[in-house]
């Protein structure tokens, strides 16, 4: 099974994550992969994570090179730019547009 690195650095920093008083398992229920919590209990029952425990849409991704290194980088830039300037139009809006949006 192929894996994102994406996936991998999100899985890592949450496994990295200290829980000061629960857990809120947001990345479970926000992008389908095993929170904190539920990672201490793999670990606890001396059980490894398997792709069974990821959503459906981790295993669905296609992994392949784009067609054109450059046009893909200008893609990305794209993408980055409007995810920047969505961020900033919430902050803009003040602490309860960002409560909101999070
Ligand atoms: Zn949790």
């Amino acid at each position: 099974m192929e894996v994102s690195l994406w996936e991998i650095e999100l899985l890592m920093k949450e496994r990295a994550r200290e829980i000061v008083q629960r857990c809120g398992c947001r990345l479970l229920e926000t992008h389908g992969l095993p929170c904190k919590c539920k990672m201490d209990a793999l670990s606890d029952a001396g059980m490894e994570l398997h792709p069974y425990h990821l959503h459906r849409f981790w295993s669905s991704l296609v992994y392949e090179s784009p067609p054109d290194g450059a046009k893909w980088e200008d893609h990305d830039a794209t993408d980055r730019g409007i995810f920047t300037a969505m961020v900033e139009d919430v902050y803009r809006q003040g602490p309860a547009a960002v409560r909101k949006a999070s």
